[in-house]
């Protein structure tokens, strides 16, 4: 039977994944994350398993293949946290689980939206204190307003039909636009300036790297609420943090920090050092941050661990692999392809 080391497991992971296994491998839980001290708990697994935060360096990858890992799973979409020219250099497969419920997060996106704009938080921890008072919580009517969306994927897409139910005119940017989804295309600058609601939907990669920074926050719309459940380092923190003090920005509802990794999924209420943007964001009235949960429905894991035992299936019975991210292909298209053109050619050395 073949063993898969399964680094960063959550109970909830477990459930999903034992119900999916039907005992058809020998997944071997660990709690700590994938990084540079954890690899010796790969030892003789023939596949790894990680997440979104796992640090998947070059030292981390020859690791994994010295201990007889052959092929990477990762449970997630994005893939930013991995080296994948190590992985081609070393030979070591990496797939990925490229749609589990664009619904979870395009929905979490507007459960953000909603709870900053009518105050629910406040609201909330007021009435559980017998404070009935109204005072400081008037929102505004979203039928009607802007919504920019930055990335027309899978989940921009979900988010924009939300926002029309709303009533919302909806406008996005994209670098790759897609005319079949009937959006309104505007370049990024005229986004931030017509938008109310600006909700970011597109990748973390070097271009789009702090794509929100002091600069394009000085274009944005007077008030206007950032929502970003797509990775943390779309947002200089710091910038958006001047921002909301100046009153620039109305609010912010982040399910992803720039420095989550150290933060994020575990509880750090007894850790005395904090990080000081990070306590400061969560101070804010206008800000809620949520641990990096926007996937986390009970249809979203049950469909992760579906695709990422599928994907096991696929490479140990040397069948094509839908969902490979293959180094070569993303240099050359910028973008990961169903299935690494490069293999079937013999030039991409880590998927032969
Ligand atoms: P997707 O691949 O379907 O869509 C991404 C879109 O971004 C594409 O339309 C692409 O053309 C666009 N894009 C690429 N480069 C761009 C650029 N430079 N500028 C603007 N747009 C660009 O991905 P998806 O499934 O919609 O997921 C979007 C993001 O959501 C993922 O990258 C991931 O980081 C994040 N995500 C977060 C969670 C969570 O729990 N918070 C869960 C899943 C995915």
């Amino acid at each position: 039977m073949k063993k898969i080391a399964f680094f960063e497991t959550k109970p909830y992971d477990r459930e999903s994944f034992d119900r999916a296994n039907q005992g058809r491998y020998d997944i071997c839980y660990f709690e700590t994350r994938l990084k540079a001290p954890s690899v010796p708990l790969a030892e003789g697994c023939d596949a790894a398993c990680a997440f979104v935060n796992a640090e998947i360096d070059a030292k981390v990858v020859e690791g994994l293949v010295k201990r007889g890992v052959k092929i990477l799973a990762m449970r997630c979409a994005g893939y930013n946290n991995v080296d994948f020219e190590a992985a081609c250099k070393y030979g070591l497969t990496v797939v990925r689980v490229p749609a589990y419920s664009p619904y979870a997060v395009a929905e979490h996106a507007a459960a953000l939206l909603l709870t900053l704009n009518r105050h629910i938080h406040k609201a909330s921890a007021r009435t559980r204190d017998f404070n009935f008072s109204l005072v400081g919580l008037t929102g505004f009517d979203l039928h009607g307003k802007t919504a920019g969306i930055v990335g027309t994927g899978k989940i921009g897409r979900i988010f924009a039909d939300i926002c029309n139910g709303f009533g919302m005119k909806v406008i996005a940017y994209d670098a790759f636009p897609n005319p079949a989804s009937g959006l309104e295309y505007v370049a990024l600058d005229e986004l931030l300036a017509q938008s109310d609601v600006v909700s970011l939907h597109c990748p973390l990669l070097p271009e789009t790297h702090h794509m929100i920074n002091a600069e394009t926050l000085g274009k944005v719309k007077p008030g206007m609420v950032l929502i970003n459940t797509s990775r943390g380092g779309l947002v200089d923190s710091e910038a958006l943090l001047a921002a909301l003090r100046h009153g620039k920005i109305g609010g912010a509802g982040l399910d992803v920090y720039e420095e989550e990794s150290e933060w994020f999924y575990e509880d750090r209420s007894d850790v005395t050092r904090q990080n000081k943007t990070l306590s400061l964001l969560v101070s804010m009235p206008n800000v809620i941050v949520t641990s990096h949960q926007a996937f986390l429905t009970h249809e979203a894991l049950a469909n992760i661990a579906d695709t990422t035992l599928q994907n096991l299936d696929d490479y140990f019975a040397g069948k094509p692999l839908e969902n490979e991210i293959c180094y070569h292909c993303l240099k050359s298209g910028g973008q990961p392809k169903a299935g690494c053109v490069q293999r079937a050619k013999g030039l991409c050395p880590g998927n032969r």
